[in-house]
């Protein structure tokens, strides 16, 4: 039975007097029955880790280096996610795509040093606008899987986030089919590949406008594990419904 997975992604939002929300989410999840984990800005990681260290919630990145260390101005290493308390690492958003020209290659490479660290690999996938319309979109999904994906992968150490990039921050959500079309594609990628035990294992989310009132309609779809949740994980109040949704 795979655990199911409630992750923020604060993105680059955040300052010190956020972690007040954590500590409210703390207070308010102190012995959840599904994991929480809240990725903040890089800035505020270690604090965050503190913050939570009593409970039940976990801290991620948002992106990470491929290499251990070294000159790369502006970079953080998974090694260095793993210092200031993070257990995981999104990588792949298709905001560092689009913004930063990562590529599939790049993306895995990523992944790979993440799991190296000991960290849980969350490779988000999705598809655009034009490609959902040019009904391109289980191929884009099939590319970017085959592509992002590292062969060192086990069920414990990857979690594949479903991000429509047309729903992320708009307020559109796919139809409760398309979620579970996508996912149920995902998920037999993964078998073909990885075999039945890692396959059904891996966890995968839906991300994009994901709030309190559509959250226990997603989360009933087929293959669906939990949420990436970007707005609406930045507040406690929107956050904890969605965690009860689960
Ligand atoms: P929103 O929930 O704000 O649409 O963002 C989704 C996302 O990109 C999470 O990684």
């Amino acid at each position: 039975m795979r655990r199911k997975l409630a992750a923020g992604n604060w993105k680059m939002n955040g300052e010190s007097t956020a972690l007040g929300e954590l500590e409210k989410l703390a207070t308010a999840h102190s012995a959840p029955g599904v994991d929480i984990l809240i990725c903040p800005p890089a800035t505020l990681l270690h604090r965050a880790a503190q913050t939570v260290s009593d409970s039940a919630i976990a801290i991620g990145g948002q992106d990470c280096h491929p290499a251990q260390s070294g000159a790369h101005t502006g970079d953080i290493s998974a090694d260095m996610l793993l210092d200031a308390g993070a257990t995981a690492v999104i990588v792949g958003h298709s905001e560092r795509r689009e913004n930063h020209d990562e590529g599939d290659e790049h993306v895995r490479a990523k992944a790979r040093a993440a799991i190296d660290a000991g960290l849980l690999a969350i490779i988000c996938v999705g598809e655009s606008l034009a490609e959902r319309e040019a009904a391109n979109t289980l191929d884009i999904i099939a590319g970017q899987l085959a592509g992002s994906i590292p062969d060192i992968v086990t069920g414990e150490n990857l979690v594949i986030a479903y991000e429509p990039i047309w729903a992320i921050g708009t307020g559109k959500v796919p139809t409760l089919e398309q979620i579970g079309e996508v996912h149920d594609f995902i998920r037999a990628r993964l078998e073909r590949r990885f075999g039945t035990g890692v396959g059904r294992s891996v966890r995968l989310l839906y991300g994009g406008s994901v709030k309190p009132g559509n959250a226990a309609d997603i989360f009933a779809v087929s293959n669906v594990d939990g949420a990436l949740v970007g707005g609406a994980s930045l507040k406690a109040g929107d956050f904890s419904p969605i965690i009860q949704a689960l």
